[in-house]
């Protein structure tokens, strides 16, 4: 599933190459005819995105939702566009840019009162310059849940999806199975600071890197691929070599290296 990085980074490139001007919306696949016939012809005016949800404002009273879900893609196709491949739920084409969604959860127009609803059940957005992390915090603080479990929680913090969360542990040095009421301030801190650091890195680049280039020996965009992740689908610790573990948390496997994540606390709980 897409993490809050690739929302994000669809907003802005959404807005880079449609916003300001008309845009010409269609549904190939006639599933949002009616919600494609509403905003055609319309200007782009705003994208915003909040954890794994996409808003797009087109000065209609209503605002395009979209949640990609597991499978859902939204992608730039050549210009001017060819007849759309697979089932193509919503096209727009600009001045020179055509994008095509394809296989979202949702694609819809809402009111912005039910933009206010989606976004009030959300914890902070680490992506969003107006994110108030004590409200994470004190989420955290009031549950026993595994912290590799409420990382997840889109009701405590909105974006972190399987890869970033298995990563923000390994690089904070925490064990996933650890109540999350035990987090201190410093590791909290520690969590947040690095979700914000790496997600950016994610949202520029497009693809998630947490290794650091200097213990990699290169920089982040001339990494190979299986140097960009420390723990995420590998056998050994990227780091130390220990071979690592798989367990479930939080409904999904989660990959953690009992050497640089121990149990129990360390005194020093930043990796660097
Ligand atoms: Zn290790």
């Amino acid at each position: 599933m897409p993490e809050g990085h690739t929302i994000h980074r669809l907003a802005r490139r959404l807005h880079e190459s449609l916003g300001g001007r008309p845009v010409v919306a269609s549904s190939p696949q006639g599933r949002f005819e009616a919600g494609a016939a509403v905003i055609d012809r319309c200007t782009l005016q705003r994208t915003e995105a909040w954890g794994k949800y996409l808003f797009c404002d087109f000065g209609t009273g209503e605002l395009l939702h979209v949640h990609l879900g597991l499978i859902g893609k939204f992608r730039t196709r050549e210009f001017p566009p060819e007849e759309p491949t697979g089932a193509v739920r919503l096209r727009l084409v600009g001045e020179d840019t055509t994008w095509d969604l394809s296989g979202p959860t949702r694609c819809e127009l809402v009111p912005p009162d039910e933009q206010d609803r989606i976004v009030g059940r959300l914890g902070p957005d680490p992506l969003r310059r107006d994110a108030d992390p004590s409200a994470a915090r004190a989420g955290l603080a009031r549950t026993d849940r595994p912290i590799g479990a409420t990382l997840l929680d889109q009701s405590i913090v909105a974006g972190i999806g399987n890869v970033y969360r298995a990563e923000l542990l390994f690089v904070c040095g925490i064990h996933p199975a650890r109540p999350s009421s035990s987090i201190t301030d410093d590791e909290f801190e520690a969590i947040w600071g690095e979700t914000v650091r790496l997600m950016r890195i994610g949202e520029r680049s497009g693809r998630i890197t947490t290794t650091d280039p200097e213990e990699i020996g290169r920089p982040r965009s001339r990494m190979r691929r299986e140097d960009r992740l420390y723990v995420y689908h590998r056998e050994h610790c990227r780091r130390c070599g220990t071979t690592l573990r798989t367990d479930r948390i939080g409904g999904r496997p989660i990959t953690h290296c009992p050497s640089c994540q121990p149990a129990r606390r360390r005194r020093s709980t930043r990796s660097r």
